[in-house]
């Protein structure tokens, strides 16, 4: 059985030509860059490289608009902790309800621990946010707005362009986590008024374990880590160059792939969805209909937990996620999916450009009878099928099976 992934929003596969790139950087070239002599030389003309393809992956004005971090993760965190101290007579941050954990987290930490008010925005049933209390939120009190460009779990789209304007006149820093919008949609920060973006290379087939923060030229940084004089003074420790080679290289492939993204993948992506919902009553897409990710299907099978689902299609070799995180054992209903008080859950179909018509096929042709299966076995008096009790279904009908086959 021929693996099916569709799971490009949580990871992608580094692209061969990306590998390639990276690997003289861990044998013959592996300078330091900081080094003056030739290999580091090497190393630090590399890293220049990178930068120029990231700047124009992204429409950035300047190569060193860009600061090279570990991820995603580590950008939000360095974008959001710089704009409090640099403004720092200033106490309150804008998110929107459903930022990723990078963002929302070090919000909820920064509540507890300091005297800093997060305003939440909340969003409509496609995940629209709400100008009018976005709009009320931001005072001359707010430090930094942080929405992201696109949402990881529905790919709804947010109206940046306005959002940061918005931001602007009150004095606030704008900064954006487009870590899943990066390479899928085009980007001319020059033309705008964010100041912050965050971006990841494994969400782009590039390598994991590296990421870059734009920062617009004319804005003030406070550096996140401190040490050495790396990344001029905004991230100390020595560069990650296997790394930056790759993220750079996916960059190059991400503008050279985003018309297939766009088209292609696009057309998959619909034909899944319209493929599920024609077969499957009460399948429901979420997501803002005309502001949407092209790669990003968000499906929800109420009542059937959609883990349930994951874990069977799991078994067909077809690899997707869920809008439920499981933690401890208990399923965790997806904070974005509250937000949108759309459905209990749902199954996240997410595709790249390593996608084709045949892993879309298999999905349409396993994906009745799982749906029938789940719904037709609830547990007692269950008003709602969860992933446990399916568990538990699925184990009794494999013991029943076993002691019917014992001699
Ligand atoms: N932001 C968003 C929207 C994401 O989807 C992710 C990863 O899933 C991150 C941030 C974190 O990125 P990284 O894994 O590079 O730390």
């Amino acid at each position: 059985m021929r693996p099916v992934y569709l799971d490009n929003n949580a990871t992608t596969r580094a692209d061969p030509e990306v590998v390639q790139a990276m690997l003289p950087f861990f044998r013959d070239n592996f300078g330091n860059p900081s080094s003056t002599h030739d290999l580091g030389a090497a190393a630090d003309v590399a890293a220049s490289r990178a930068r120029l393809q990231l700047q124009t992956l992204i429409g950035a004005e300047l190569d060193h608009e860009i600061i090279f971090t570990s991820g995603g993760t580590e950008s939000d965190n360095a974008a959001i902790l710089s704009a409090l101290d640099v403004l720092h007579d200033r106490t309150d941050i804008v998110i929107s309800a459903v930022e990723h954990p990078a963002v929302l987290t070090l919000c909820a930490h920064l509540e507890k621990t300091q005297a800093v008010t997060v305003h939440k925005i909340p969003v409509d049933r496609h995940g629209r946010l709400d100008l009018d209390a976005y709009r009320a939120a931001l005072t001359p009190r707010v430090a930094i707005v942080s929405i992201m460009w696109a949402n990881n779990e529905t790919g709804t789209i947010f109206p940046l362009g306005k959002l940061a304007e918005l931001a602007k006149e009150v004095g606030a820093f704008f900064h954006t986590d487009a870590v899943q919008a990066v390479g899928k949609t085009p980007m001319d920060l020059k033309s705008t008024a964010i100041d912050m973006l965050s971006l990841s290379g494994h969400k782009l087939h590039g390598p994991k374990g590296i990421g870059a923060l734009y920062v617009r030229r004319d804005v003030p940084f406070s550096s996140l880590i401190k040490g050495g004089r790396q990344e001029r003074d905004r991230r100390a420790g020595t560069e990650n160059t296997p790394g930056i080679v790759g993220l750079g290289m996916a960059a190059e492939l991400a503008l050279k792939s985003m018309n297939d993204v766009a088209t292609r993948v696009k057309s998959l992506r619909d034909r899944l969805e319209n493929g599920i919902v024609q077969a499957i009553q009460n399948a429901t897409v979420t997501g803002d209909p005309l502001a949407r990710l092209p790669n990003t299907a968000n499906i929800a099978f109420d009542p059937i937990e959609a883990e349930a689902i994951v874990h069977l299609l799991n078994r067909e070799g077809i690899a997707c996620s869920s809008g439920s995180a499981c933690t401890c054992g208990s399923l965790k209903q997806s904070h974005v999916l509250s937000a949108m008080k759309v459905a209990h859950s749902a199954v996240r179909f997410s595709l790249s450009r390593d996608n084709g018509e045949a892993d879309v096929d298999r999905v349409l042709e396993v994906m009745p009878a799982i749906v029938q299966k789940l719904r037709d076995c609830p547990s007692p008096g269950a008003d709602r099928v969860s992933a446990e009790d399916v568990q538990r279904n699925l184990a009794s009908a494999a013991a029943e099976q076993a002691a019917a086959h014992e001699p």
